[in-house]
């Protein structure tokens, strides 16, 4: 029929044209898109050819309030047919980047007043490390460079992001460039041996995701962070949490950090901050740095986005933590979550390869061991192939595999039902059933 005719023209062009992020290029000019969107709704995604799929990963963790808002398209059509655009560098200003940077302050924890925009994760975390090398410089300690991150993190893909980034595949082409760039393991002891060894005159920042995302919806050990601001405050080191997944309410809180009791001195934050309908990302830093950076520098700070501020983005933004105040969507984010664990706990009882789950809010994983007691792993992944069978029953889902575990990963979008949960968690069960 018509669509189909028209989803293998475009298939044809997309093979030849686009060149895919993180995907094969091979099996993709082999296999072409899997499917082609063009309209969303709650947490669905509908295709081209008619096919409904449950997007049970909020896309990439970030469409959180849901898809199909035409609020935010109206909000971002009103915006740019008033000002497209104009400059934020060297001090103007519009209305949308002040309101928005009012509203991240009210949002942020602490002493943390104070946003640069950019366009995105990466770019948030690269803004970051300079400002803490900037930091450290205006305060008379120029030395200190360094960046230690944990394994399995990942904070993006600009070559400091990417530096950053505690899962080695994505490091390929840094490595060279990555100098200064310490990885350890999520034992506190593990930082204080790494922090004495290359000695803290040297170290700038520390930086971790509250709640590991593409590393495998890692929690960290508990108390674990409180010990890392106490031994950051200790040796003059700045924490930077990459809120990026967890801000903005995906755990339950306003921000992943608040979980464990912990201000961080600056927070990076993208995804969750526009819900994906405008690419828009900022690092908040503290009243403290930003004094220092005031009070003891006349100069430029020399970095800057063309769209750092975008007025689209920003009333996009705005609208999007609007919709997630009026509507209450953080305390669903908590009553969802609580019938996601329920759900994963009845699979792992269920299933006698299944363990290990975690998460909190609407972040949640499981996973499959070949021996949940010895924890002795399949010697192929099968959570992968569970995500193929829900496929074929109208889910997609996301497979971890980093680091040898064997992950389904689920973060809907906070507008979920608790029909809509026991619809994924019932998918997954049969999916898992097929496979064994
Ligand atoms: N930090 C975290 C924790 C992320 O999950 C991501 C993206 O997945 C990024 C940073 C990078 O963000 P972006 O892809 O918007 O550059």
């Amino acid at each position: 029929n018509e669509a189909k005719i028209k989803f293998t023209e475009l298939a044809e062009l997309d093979k030849k044209h686009f060149l895919h992020p993180s995907t094969s290029i091979r099996q993709h000019v082999e296999n072409g898109p899997g499917f082609i969107f063009t309209e969303g709704e709650g947490i669905y995604l509908k295709d081209i050819r008619g096919r409904k799929l449950i997007d049970s990963l909020s896309s990439l963790w970030n469409v959180n309030i849901g898809h199909g808002r035409a609020e935010l398209g109206q909000a971002a059509a009103e915006q740019m047919s008033k000002l497209a655009f104009s400059s934020t560098f060297g001090g103007n200003s519009h209305e949308p980047v002040i309101e928005l940077a009012k509203k991240v302050a009210e949002w942020t924890p602490g002493d943390l007043n104070t946003t640069f925009f950019t366009s995105g994760g990466s770019e948030s975390n690269d803004t970051a490390f300079k400002t803490a090398r900037h930091y450290w410089k205006v305060k008379g300690q120029p030395n200190k460079t360094k960046i230690i991150s944990r394994r399995l993190s990942y904070h993006g893909v600009a070559m400091g992001s990417t530096s950053a980034t505690g899962i080695e595949p994505f490091r390929e082409f840094t490595t060279s460039l990555a100098q200064g760039f310490l990885y350890v393991d999520s034992s506190i002891e593990s930082l204080r041996a790494l922090i004495e060894e290359e000695g803290a005159e040297s170290i700038a920042a520390f930086i971790s995701e509250p709640i590991q995302g593409s590393g495998g919806v890692n929690l960290p050990p508990k108390d674990y962070f409180k010990e890392v601001r106490e031994m950051c405050d200790k040796h003059d080191i700045l924490f930077i949490a990459d809120e990026v997944i967890c801000g903005f309410g995906r755990t339950g809180e306003k921000f992943g950090m608040d979980l464990f009791g912990v201000v961080p001195d600056i927070i990076c934050m993208a995804k969750g901050i526009s819900s994906g309908y405008a690419p828009i990302g900022g690092m908040v830093i503290s009243d403290k740095i930003k004094k220092e950076l005031m009070e003891n520098y006349a100069g430029n700070f020399w970095h800057g986005y063309t769209y750092s501020g975008h007025p689209m983005c920003c009333a996009v933004a705005l609208k999007n933590l609007e919709i997630i105040e009026n509507e209450n969507m953080v305390e669903n984010v908590r009553n969802m979550g609580a019938e996601l664990q329920k759900g994963l706990k009845y699979l792992e009882e269920k299933h006698d390869n299944l363990g290990n789950r975690r998460g909190a809010g609407l972040l949640g994983a499981i996973e499959f061991f070949k021996n949940v007691e010895t924890k002795e792993r399949y010697a192929e992944p099968v959570s992968a192939k569970v995500v193929a069978k829900a496929l074929d029953r109208g889910l997609l889902g996301r497979s971890i595999v980093y680091g040898g575990q064997d992950t389904l990963a689920f973060a809907p979008p906070f507008c979920i039902t608790k029909e809509e949960v026991g619809t994924i968690i019932s998918i997954i069960d049969d999916s898992i059933a097929e496979v064994k």
